[in-house]
């Protein structure tokens, strides 16, 4: 326990210095990003040392596994990252802090019909494929507008910006064009001045990427391995 406690919080201080130089390269302050460690797969135990530490946000990937780690710990705020079906929705929509994989409006419809029930205000933001692969979901560049348009409706979501995953490439450096990308889209969608909708957050880079997506503009960086160490089994 002890080791394992030394090992993440050396892995988390790691990452820090990462971002914090990659915040002075972009002449942006580290208070604009927030880390958000990708605990999937990974120990309760793990969550509950890093809690200790002083990180209290979370990014998991499956439903049954974040609702196990909700009821597991307390005082810690969760993401989900991964694809969301539609029927799961109502296992978490009362407690997450933020659903970042929104991009078809039957799952946003189902979110906000949930959260009307509650009176609760979801914060959401829209995925957005930007590599256009055929094994990612995620709404398509051009129809990001439109699509944005059409949930904005709903009084239940608040749209707070756009996630990506960006392709896995060997050389972060191939990923600069699409992180550009995504910081110009957002810029666009800000200026449409859609009611409901407002670009504070791009979600974008993980372990392989994320320096060059702060550099890019990233205000969330989705860090799973570099913190936690490999995982096991591979689901995504
Ligand atoms: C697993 C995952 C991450 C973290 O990936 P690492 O490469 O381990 O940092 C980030 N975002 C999403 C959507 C993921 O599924």
């Amino acid at each position: 326990m002890e080791a394992r406690k030394e090992e993440l919080i050396l892995n988390y201080k790691k990452v820090e210095e990462n971002v914090i130089n990659a915040c002075k390269k972009a002449n942006r302050k580290k208070s604009e990003v927030l880390i958000l460690p990708v605990s999937k797969t990974k120990p309760t135990s793990d969550i509950k040392i890093l809690k200790e530490y002083g990180i209290t946000e979370f990014g998991e990937n499956y439903v049954q596994e974040l609702v196990e780690k909700m009821q597991e710990v307390e005082d810690v705020k969760f993401h989900m990252i991964g694809n969301l079906q539609r029927n799961k929705v109502k296992y978490i929509y009362d407690k997450i802090e933020c659903i970042h994989s929104v991009c078809s409006y039957k799952l946003a419809k189902e979110i906000n019909d949930k959260c009307e029930k509650i009176n609760r205000k979801i914060d959401v933001l829209v995925e957005v494929n930007i590599g256009s692969e055929e094994n990612k979901i995620g709404i398509k560049k051009e129809e990001a507008i439109d699509f944005i348009r059409e949930i904005s409706h709903l009084p239940y979501i608040r749209v707070v910006g756009l996630m990506t995953s960006a392709p896995y490439v060997l050389n972060p450096e191939e990923n600069r064009q699409y992180f550009k990308e995504m910081k110009d889209l957002s810029v666009d969608i800000d200026s449409e001045k859609i009611d409901n909708v407002e670009m504070k957050h791009l979600s974008m880079g993980m372990t392989n990427d994320y320096m060059v997506a702060i550099e890019e503009g990233a205000t969330i960086v989705r860090v799973g391995t570099a913190i936690f160490g490999s995982r096991n089994y591979n689901k995504d």
